[in-house]
């Protein structure tokens, strides 16, 4: 009972793989939408580094997780305004490619 798995393994043989180890870390804290973790605004940096490794070559499902938090932060968040919430959850993306 050391609360710590073998983390060395690339697969998990044992555990539950529908819920990832970070799932409860860094998640949003609503209504405020800051870190529940290191109470940063959230996507905190922590956070984000999680989904680019999470989506990582699938940047459009990581677009619209984003999406679905900008939509909802939106709500709880009116005063920020939906510009600056855009580039809060979308801001921070490393763009790989410009078309133009
Ligand atoms: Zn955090």
């Amino acid at each position: 009972m050391t609360g710590l798995s073998n983390r060395s393994g690339g697969t998990t043989a044992a555990g539950n793989v529908a819920s990832p180890a970070w799932a409860g870390e860094h998640a949003p804290s609503t209504p405020e939408w800051t870190c529940g973790t290191c109470g940063a605004e959230w996507p905190c940096v922590s956070k984000r580094r999680q989904l680019l490794a999470e989506y990582g070559a699938d940047r459009a499902m990581l677009s619209i997780y984003l999406g679905s938090c900008l939509a909802a932060a939106a709500e709880d968040l009116p005063v920020a305004g939906a510009t600056s919430l855009q580039d809060r959850f979308f801001g921070w993306l490393p763009r790989r490619s410009r078309r133009y």
